[in-house]
Formats: C-alpha cells, sequence, structure tokens
C-alpha cells in the first residue's frame, strides 16, 4: 500500500473512530440528561396534579374531570381509595392497566419516605410517581402518575438526527480533507523519489524547485546539492578523463619522435662507406636522442609520484647557496658554451624543503633560461622577502608571448614545438618544476617580455 493510501486510511479511521465515540456519547448523555429532567417535572406535575385532584368533587363528573386533567397534562392517572384500592384509572386507553390494589411496600415506603415516590420502572420503560393525597371533596388516597419514558426521550429523535447528519456530513468531509492533505503530503515525496530515479540514471542536470521550509524542503536542498556535486564530479571526471588521453597520446608522440630520429641513425650507420666523422655524428644523433628519452621517463617518473606519493617531498633545512653553486658548476659551461654570462647572486640562506627537488626545479629553469637565450646573461638570485627566501632565473632569451603564459606550466604544453624538440625539451620540465613547488605548498611565477627575456621566481620558508 502506498504511503498516501497509508495516510489516507489512517485519517479515515481515526477520525471515524472519533466521531462515532463523540455522536454515540453524546447520545448517551443527552438521554441521561433527559431522563433526570423528566424525573424532575414528574415530581412538579404530580405535586400540581395532587392539589388539582385534593379539590375534585366526588360526583358524577369526577372521572370526567379527572380525566381531562390526565389528557391535559399527558399523563396517566390512578388514584387509590385510603385501603390501596384502585378508586379511579385515566385516560381509559395507551397505557398498561394500572394495578388493582397498591402493593403494601409501596404504603409502607410512604410512611418511611415521605408523600413522593419516583420509580425508574426499565421493565416497561415507563417513569412512576406516587403520592399521598389529602382530599377535601372525595374519598383518594393515592395518586399516581405515569408516563412513558419515550415521550421523554422524544427530543432525542430529532437530536441523535442532527448528530447522525452531522457524522456523516463530517466523515465526508474528512475523507476529503484527508485525501487532499495526504496527496499534498506525498505529491513533494513523489517528486523527491522522480528526482532521485533521474540522478540515479545519470541524469544530474535535474533540479527540484520546491519551495518549503519543512523537512522535505531541507531533503529536496539536499539532493539538489547530491545531484549539483555529482555534475561537477562527472565532469571532473571528464576532464580527467580527457586529459589523461591526451596525456598517453603526447608520451606516445614524445617517445616515438627520438625513437624514428634513433631508428634513422641506425640505418644510416648500416650503410657501407660512411666516414669516421659522419658514424660519429649519427652515434651522437642517437645518443642525444636516448637522452631525451631518458629525461622524458625522469619528468615522468616526478610528475607520476607528485600525483601518488605522499612521501614525495622529504624537507629538512639547507643553505640555498649550495644548492645553487652546485647548478652553477654543472650547467655554467653549457651557457659558456652558448657565449653567455652566468651570474648568481646568493647569499647563505637557510630554507625549509627538500634539497634534492629544489634541485631539480633550479635545474629545470636554468636549463630552460640556458636554451632559450642565444645572447645575453643568465642569472639566479636570491633575496629575503616577509621571512621568505625569494628565488629568481632571469634570462635575456627570447621570452614568452601573452598568450602562453596561462597554460605554460601544463604537461606537453610549448610555445614553439619544432623548437623545443631541437633542444632536447620534453615539455614537461614546467610542470615538474610546478608540481615539486605545489608539494611544498609554494608558486611559480613568470614574467616575460618577447625579444628581452623571462624572469621565473618562487619563494621558501627560511628556516
Ligand atoms: P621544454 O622541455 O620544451 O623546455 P618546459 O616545460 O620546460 O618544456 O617548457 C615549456 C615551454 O615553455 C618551452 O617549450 C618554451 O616554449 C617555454 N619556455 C620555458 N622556459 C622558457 C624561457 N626561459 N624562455 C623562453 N621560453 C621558455
Amino acid at each position: 500500500m502506498s504511503i498516501r493510501a497509508k495516510l489516507a486510511w489512517t485519517f479515515i479511521l481515526l477520525l471515524i473512530f472519533g466521531i462515532t465515540a463523540i455522536s454515540s456519547y453524546s447520545i448517551l448523555f443527552i438521554r441521561n440528561y433527559l431522563l433526570s429532567e423528566g424525573e424532575k417535572q414528574i415530581i412538579n406535575d404530580t405535586r400540581w396534579l395532587a392539589i388539582t385532584i385534593q379539590n375534585l368533587r366526588s360526583d358524577d363528573d369526577f372521572e370526567t374531570n379527572l380525566n381531562e386533567i390526565a389528557t391535559a397534562s399527558g399523563y396517566r392517572l390512578a388514584i387509590y381509595d385510603e385501603n390501596g384500592l384502585l378508586y379511579a384509572e385515566v385516560p381509559f386507553h395507551e397505557f398498561p392497566e394500572a394495578s388493582r390494589q397498591l402493593e403494601s411496600d409501596l404504603r409502607e415506603n410512604f410512611v418511611r419516605n415521605g408523600a413522593m415516590i419516583v420509580e425508574d420502572n426499565t421493565n416497561n420503560d415507563l417513569l412512576v410517581a406516587y403520592t399521598l393525597l389529602m382530599p377535601i371533596h372525595n374519598a383518594a388516597a393515592y395518586l399516581k402518575v405515569t408516563i412513558h419514558k419515550e415521550l421523554i426521550y422524544e427530543p432525542i429523535k430529532t437530536i441523535r438526527w442532527i448528530i447522525y447528519t452531522g457524522m456523516f456530513i463530517s466523515i465526508g468531509l474528512v475523507l476529503l480533507v484527508s485525501i487532499t492533505f495526504s496527496r499534498s503530503i506525498t505529491l513533494p515525496i513523489l517528486q523527491l523519489e522522480k528526482a532521485a530515479r533521474e540522478i540515479s540514471d545519470g541524469n544530474t542536470n535535474q533540479s527540484l524547485n520546491l519551495d518549503r521550509s519543512d523537512e522535505i524542503g531541507t531533503l529536496a536542498k539536499s539532493l539538489n546539492r547530491m545531484a549539483d556535486r555529482l555534475r561537477t564530479d562527472n565532469l571532473e571526471l571528464k576532464r580527467l578523463y580527457q586529459k589523461q588521453n591526451q596525456f598517453f597520446a603526447d608520451i606516445t608522440h614524445e617517445i616515438r619522435n627520438p625513437l624514428h630520429t634513433i631508428a634513422g641513425s641506425l640505418e644510416m650507420l648500416k650503410m657501407s662507406g660512411l666516414d669516421k666523422e659522419q658514424k660519429e655524428k649519427y652515434i651522437l644523433t642517437a645518443e642525444r636522442q636516448t637522452q631525451r628519452i631518458n629525461r622524458l621517463f625522469k619528468d615522468l617518473v616526478t610528475l607520476q609520484r607528485y600525483d601518488s606519493d605522499d612521501q614525495f617531498i622529504q624537507k629538512q633545512t639547507f643553505d640555498i647557496q649550495k644548492i645553487v653553486s652546485f647548478i652553477r658548476e654543472i650547467l655554467e659551461p653549457e651557457a659558456l658554451e652558448k657565449g653567455l654570462q652566468f651570474n648568481t647572486n646568493v647569499g647563505h640562506f637557510n630554507v625549509y624543503g627538500d634539497p634534492d627537488k629544489i634541485e631539480q626545479v633550479l635545474e629545470n629553469l636554468v636549463t630552460n633560461a640556458i636554451k632559450f637565450t642565444s645572447e645575453g646573461s643568465i642569472e639566479i638570485t636570491a633575496r629575503e622577502e616577509n621571512e621568505k627566501v625569494v628565488l629568481e632565473v632571469k634570462d635575456t632569451g627570447i621570452g614568452i608571448s601573452e598568450e602562453h603564459l596561462d597554460r605554460l606550466f601544463d604537461r606537453f604544453y610549448r610555445t614553439d614545438k619544432a623548437r623545443s624538440r631541437d633542444k632536447g625539451g620534453t615539455g614537461l620540465g614546467l610542470s615538474v618544476v610546478k608540481s615539486i613547488l605545489d608539494a611544498h605548498g609554494s608558486e611559480i611565477h613568470v614574467e616575460s617580455t618577447p625579444g628581452e627575456g623571462s624572469r621565473f621566481w618562487f619563494n621558501l620558508p627560511m628556516s
């Protein structure tokens, strides 16, 4: 059974029980009230009937007069003499006949309890009052006044109809209200269920507009948040998937190129008639391409470890000057070979980070600087700024135009693919720099003017 039907039936049954109980109780209460009012009434009426009957003359008209009194009062009257024998009984029809003799215990009762006795006779549904008479002109000694309880309960017939009509109208209204109410409660639940089903089917563009401040409204908001989250997660997954595909395509491409060159060099070497100089040239080309593949794998491993290994960075305190000196030692010859000046202006700064990885960062930046500078100088500087050491690598090279700056640190991004490959670049150097600095909680910055040179800088916390 649906929630809606359960709710509707619960309301209907509860209200029908409630209304029936209240109606039955009301009818019972009114019956009792009418009976007690009837008892009071019969006592009062018996009193004035006694007074009237006491004054009747015992002549031929006695019974006629008595009958008129009975008809006018609506009671059945029976009169007994002082021996308890029935003396007169009016009216002459409708009621069961009164007993001919007044019971002796009743008479004794008068002696004990005074002038008035009321009997609620449940056997024959009669209400009876007895009283003593003190007749002036006749021999009547006891008066018995009887009325059918039906007459007392007469008003209840109308009341009962009012109650029953009210009851049926209420039940009808209850049915209507409970169906509408349960519908209004379950409608948003059905909407929620539909939305949840659509979300589980992958339709995350679903958005519920339930303008409610109750629990259902809260649930709808949670569902909308969940759909939003799934939508962004899905988009992110799609983006990652595309990125991964692109990454694999790039790697394949990057490896295929040097492999082609190596294969070409080997083919040439197989040829007869090459002089020593030519052979050395092909061997050198093959060697360079092998080194390039090596570098590519080294960079890929660094990036992969950055993505997956929490232990990738092992921080400690170290002197940045030592690292810079080492970089100078290994890269200055290359710069000098190109006719470039190699300047360093770095003091003894103790910084906190992973020395090997910072060395790799500087190596990549300086290698690029040398690669993309044909005249002028390369400069590494370090200065203190807000309790941090700012390390800068500056060159007077070809520079980078504005439109490339945003994507410069993306994997395999190059401003000039052919030139980069010619120079043995992998297209991963700057993304490795970015990953290492990210893991240090630092950022790489770049400023460049095409034709004038570039400036890359980052900072490290002082120890
Ligand atoms: P690559 O192996 O090609 O050098 P990088 O990620 O290190 O890959 O650099 C990406 C691209 O950024 C380079 O191909 C080059 O176009 C540009 N670039 C990097 N450093 C410099 C620089 N100092 N001067 C001019 N261009 C640079």
